[in-house]
């Protein structure tokens, strides 16, 4: 039987208009939740990303702000910036749109950003209360990932789950989340033995390596659930045909754009795995969606108001 497809579009929606909702309510007291987003240069992905946030801001009904410094700014310039955003009360969430410049100390850049106006989660203090289970601003995309999980009902508690990956932006704090919902967490990485066979281990496998296709279906355990992270582009026909092959509408897309998205799951795994996302439409709508809810969770968290259930 074919693996149940988990869509991200649609869970994304849901996820929005539950915000605006949220928005609606807090209105009501007087408050609008704002985020400011920090784009620096002319990285032409980057503003594609940022475009989308502060459409995504707007139709949530967010308050929402864009800084666009020039590419050469220096660090105490940014340093700067995100001083006087820290400073007003009318900013609830900063994100500063990676990559920087490299003259840019990034880390230092990251650190100055309030932690309580931290949407993205990356600072080290809201790393802390992740893994000691303190309320706090968790990553996007691995929030993202486990709203996934809560709304198609798939249980995490008790569960094998392997994560492939160990960033600090997606595969730790996944892992780190699974683990507080109780399930019994794998990391995975470029050094691990044997991955296919650690991998068939999992009830819940994450994959979020960067390398388009790479877990196959011998990575799966049938009816496993699989959550697809990566996004990689395909631009050759042979790649192409490696993951498509015979599918004509995906083909006709290919050949208008000449790319289209893969997953670090082959798609052949959907024949397989018991619940799958897809790429493009799986875990990539959340990560906006989740930026929302963060937002409105800072602003929550700032004025000692109740976390909603949605960004818990
Ligand atoms: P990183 O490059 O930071 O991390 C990749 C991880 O994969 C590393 O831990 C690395 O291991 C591991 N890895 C690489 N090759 C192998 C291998 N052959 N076998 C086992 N493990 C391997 O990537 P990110 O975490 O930032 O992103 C991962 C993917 O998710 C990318 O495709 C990215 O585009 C996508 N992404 C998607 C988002 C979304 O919104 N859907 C948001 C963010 C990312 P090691 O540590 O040993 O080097």
């Amino acid at each position: 039987m074919p693996a149940q497809i988990l869509d991200g579009t649609k869970l994304a929606s849901e996820i929005r208009a539950e915000v605006a909702a949220e928005v609606q309510t807090l209105a009501a007291s007087g408050i609008r939740p704002g985020l400011a987003v920090i784009l620096v240069g002319n990285n032409s992905a980057s503003e594609v990303y940022v475009r989308g946030k502060v459409k995504s801001s707007k139709e949530v009904g967010l308050y929402s702000e864009q800084h666009t410094p020039a590419e050469s700014i220096s660090t105490g310039e940014l340093l700067a910036l995100i001083d006087a955003l820290n400073q007003r009360d009318e900013i609830d969430g900063i994100l500063v749109q990676l990559p920087l410049p490299a003259q840019v100390d990034s880390k230092k850049v990251l650190l100055a950003v309030d932690p309580a106006k931290d949407v993205d989660g990356f600072h080290p203090m809201n790393v802390g209360y992740l893994s000691t289970q303190r309320p706090g601003l968790i990553p996007c995309t691995p929030a993202g990932v486990m709203e996934i999980l809560r709304r198609s009902n798939i249980p995490v508690a008790g569960q094998e789950a392997v994560v492939v990956g160990r960033s600090d932006i997606v595969g730790k704090p996944v892992a780190m989340l699974l683990l507080n919902q109780n399930a019994t967490v794998t990391v995975c990485h470029s050094k691990t033995r044997d991955l296919p066979a650690v991998c068939r281990r999992a009830d819940i496998l994450v994959a979020a390596i960067g390398r388009a296709g790479m877990v196959t279906r011998d990575f799966v355990k049938p009816g496993a659930t699989v959550i697809d992270v990566g996004i990689n582009k395909v631009t050759e026909r042979a790649d192409f045909d490696r993951f498509f092959s015979g599918n004509a509408k995906r083909l006709e897309t290919f050949l208008a754009k000449g790319s289209t998205l893969v997953g670090d799951v082959h798609p052949e795994v959907a024949e397989v795995a018991g619940a799958i996302t897809p790429v493009p439409g799986g875990v990539g709508p959340l990560t906006i969606a989740m930026l929302m809810a963060n937002t409105v969770k800072a602003a929550k968290l700032r004025r000692g108001t109740r976390i909603p259930a949605l960004t818990r």
